[in-house]
Order: C-alpha cells, then structure tokens, then sequence
C-alpha cells in the first residue's frame, strides 16, 4: 500500500475557498482511495489561511514562477496571497519529506494544487496549462503530482 498525499478537499473536507469540499465521483478515484495509504492536507488551511477565504488565481505566470518570485497568487480582492501559499507548498513538501511519500493526488485547477492546469488570472473562468504553487514545489523535489482524474496513474 502506497502512501499518497491528496488534497482534502477531495476526501470531503469543506476546505476549499468556498467553504465547500470537492466532490470527484468516479469510481476509478474510489479505487484509488481504497488501495492506497492516504494522507489528506490542505496546504491553504495549513498555512493559516481562514476557510471561506478570497478566490485566488495566478497572476503573470505557474506556481514555479510564484515560488522565485516572478509571479504572485492574488485574491480577487486584490490581496497579495503569494507569501500564504508559499508556506503552504513549503509545509506540504515538509510533510512529504517526514512521511516518505512519493506521491500526491491533488484538486485540478487550484493555484496550490493544480498538475495540469490552473486558472488564467484574469477570474474569468478560463483555464490555462500550468502547475500550482504546491504542485511545482512537489514535482521540483521528484514528487510525482497527478490530478484526481488520473489517480490511478500513482
Ligand atoms: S485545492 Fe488544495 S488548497 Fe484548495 S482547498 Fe483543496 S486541498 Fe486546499
């Protein structure tokens, strides 16, 4: 059994910016939980965010260019949240380190948790190609990071 960090707002945790959790409801996703040792984490919520909370996009670049400092996480109030979910990257990659695990499952399209796509900044709605805060921080230390739609790829 393979231990796995996934987002909380996945298991049912009312985390999210919202205060909702994030249904997935697919069978394969079930199996995955099924099979495998999860450990869920909120990197926002660790990082002392309050729930609800402002959305939050990317602006001017991915989570990679967020961690050096090239881009920032802006609420849609205008608030710089960049320094907030550098911690929470920061704490998810502790926690991986201390625990062993090798693997994360995490919530497509968030600013922290994006693999494959994150919102475009402009809190329109549209998607663009790109990782989250967390996600780049994790796949930097060889942490392999898939969205709950390809959690059977873990
Ligand atoms: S996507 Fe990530 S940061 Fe957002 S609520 Fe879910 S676990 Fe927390």
């Amino acid at each position: 059994m393979a231990k796995v960090l996934v987002s909380a707002c996945l298991l049912g945790c009312k985390v999210r910016y919202d205060g909702n959790s994030l249904a997935v409801g697919s069978e394969d996703f079930e199996r995955f939980i099924a099979a495998n040792e999860i450990v869920p984490f909120c990197p926002e919520v660790a990082a002392g965010l309050p729930t609800p909370r402002a959305a939050a996009e990317i602006q001017g670049g991915s989570g990679a260019d967020v961690l050096c400092g090239a881009a920032k996480v802006i609420g849609k109030d205008g608030t710089d949240m960049s320094a907030a979910f550098i911690k929470g990257a920061e704490l998810a990659l502790a926690l991986c380190q201390q625990q062993g695990i090798g693997k994360a499952v995490m919530a497509e399209a968030s600013p922290s948790c994006g693999s494959g796509l994150i919102y475009s900044g402009q809190f329109d709605g549209t998607k663009v190609a790109g990782q989250g805060v967390v996600c780049a921080l994790l796949a930097k230390h060889g942490i392999k990071v898939v969205s709950q739609h390809h959690a059977d790829e873990v």
